[in-house]
């Protein structure tokens, strides 16, 4: 895979920095024009994984998030959020749509297929105590004809 642009981002695992998380990869996708859904959508899956990490991750802890983002051949986006935080025992039940282990926070357990739903590919890797990996990609649709 070509890499074209990257750029990684880390920043303390609290709840102010979900919103620097989306600025932050809204940022990074002005090089390619996106469309006004193809933004939302990954800033949607991105801000679901970042509070993944700093709710559930660093639920006993506190800790940094990193994410890295990087534009590849055929405005092809690769998102990567990874904290180093309790880890997830069994990740297929994890990503079951409505399994949560926060229904007092009234969290709805959908937050995997959201990330599933929006991009194109999605991987969760993660080891109890060590942390946890989501990956995700999306391939853009061609950039909008602008008159000059
Ligand atoms: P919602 O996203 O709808 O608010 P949720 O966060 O519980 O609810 P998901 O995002 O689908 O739902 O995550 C499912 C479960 O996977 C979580 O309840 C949590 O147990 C676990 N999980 C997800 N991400 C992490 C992470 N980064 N570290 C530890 N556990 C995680
Ligand atoms: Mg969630």
């Amino acid at each position: 895979m070509k890499i074209i642009n990257a750029v990684k981002f880390i920043f303390p695992g609290i709840s102010e920095n979900e919103r620097t998380a989306r600025a932050v990869v809204s940022a990074f996708l002005v090089q390619l024009d996106p469309t006004v859904e193809e933004l939302a959508d990954i800033r949607t899956a991105v801000s679901e994984a970042v509070t993944n990490a700093i709710v559930h991750g660093y639920r006993n802890g506190s800790g940094d998030v990193e994410l890295h983002m990087k534009l590849l051949e055929n405005r092809e986006i690769y998102l990567r959020i990874k904290d180093r935080g309790c880890g997830i025992p069994d990740v297929e039940q994890a990503m079951q749509p409505l399994f949560t282990t926060a229904p007092e926070e009234e969290r709805a357990g959908l937050g995997f297929a959201v990330m599933e739903s929006f991009m194109d590919k999605l991987q969760v890797k993660s080891k109890p105590g060590q942390g946890t990996t989501v990956t995700m990609r999306k391939k853009l649709g061609e950039p909008p004809c602008r008159v000059k």
